[in-house]
């Protein structure tokens, strides 16, 4: 198994970087992951115009042109023989002697691992999962994609120790800004699609971009607004989406069962064109 470190394909065992790295001493640093599907890349180009974003926030200097990019992370899958999966992207501000000041020419560190996709229970799609409710604890730009994930960690693990999947995180407010890893929708009584709008708050999923997109076309009422955690106890149906569980959908948040506890239709059709988006990438 190989990983990809600054210029060269290592093996993962021996993957290093240096402990004066920023990434590690103030999680200076954002990242990416991509899936995989057929050996192609999904939404490539959404995921790179993101990772721009994220590092010209930071003011981080991009270190190597889209092209290159693709071309490492490309090969990065084929050398692991992984077709079906994901890649992570790591990009920090560099290495130097521990100062909160930004180093002056710092030189980017690029890291870049990939993975085999963890094949997602049948059972988890037919009946859905479980996502508890916790308070959101971050910092105020969710936008960028930072590798400053301990909240998120966090929430996951309360997740887990709550037999649940996902964590949705509620703002001051008693509004649902998202997910730990994923972004945060529901369907009302009233059949409106509603997903909060892409502001500081989230981080603006590339699933949920293409999720929209796949709604408008179908036809289906969209509504980009904040709702509360009252409205989401009382949704009709509740999904989330993300890069590695595509359209995944919740079926109990905290003890309440959503709609008729089973995953409801706007969701099962919405997984159907995800996928089907997914496969034609592959296909192609
Ligand atoms: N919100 C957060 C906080 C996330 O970490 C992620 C996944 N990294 C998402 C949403 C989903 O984004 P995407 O669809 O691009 O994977």
């Amino acid at each position: 198994r190989f990983a990809y470190v600054n210029g060269r394909f290592v093996r993962y065992g021996s993957a290093t970087v240096h402990i004066e790295d920023r990434g590690y001493q103030f999680a200076d640093g954002v990242y990416e992951v991509i899936a995989l599907a057929g050996g192609k890349f999904v939404d490539l180009d959404l995921h790179l115009q993101r990772l721009d974003r994220s590092l010209s926030e930071l003011r981080i200097e991009r270190p190597m042109s889209d092209r290159a990019l693709t071309f490492v992370l490309d090969n990065l899958a084929k050398r692991n023989g992984i077709r079906n999966g994901s890649v992570y992207l790591q990009i920090t501000r560099g290495v130097a002697p521990r100062d909160f000041v930004f180093p002056r020419d710092a030189v980017p560190q690029v890291v870049a691992v990939a993975r085999r996709a963890k094949p997602i229970a049948q059972t988890a799609i037919e009946d859905g999962v479980k996502a508890i409710t916790i308070p959101d604890i971050r910092w105020a730009r969710c936008d960028i994609k930072s590798v400053a994930l301990l909240p998120a960690a966090l929430g996951k693990q309360a997740a887990r120790e709550a037999g649940a999947y996902e964590a949705w995180q509620y703002d001051r407010d008693g509004f649902i800004t998202e997910g730990t890893s994923s972004n945060a929708w529901i369907v009302t009584p009233d059949g409106d699609l509603v997903t909060r709008p892409a502001t500081n708050a989230i981080l603006n999923g590339i699933t949920r971009l293409v999720v929209i997109e796949l709604a408008k076309a179908a036809g289906l009422r969209f509504v980009e607004r904040p709702f509360s955690i009252k409205e989401a106890h009382a949704a009709r149906e509740a999904f989330v989406t993300s890069t590695t569980s595509f359209v995944m959908p919740i079926t109990q948040i905290d003890e309440t069962p959503i709609g008729n506890g089973k995953p409801g239709s706007f969701t099962r059709e919405l997984r159907e064109k995800y996928m089907a988006h997914m496969a034609e990438i592959a296909g192609a």
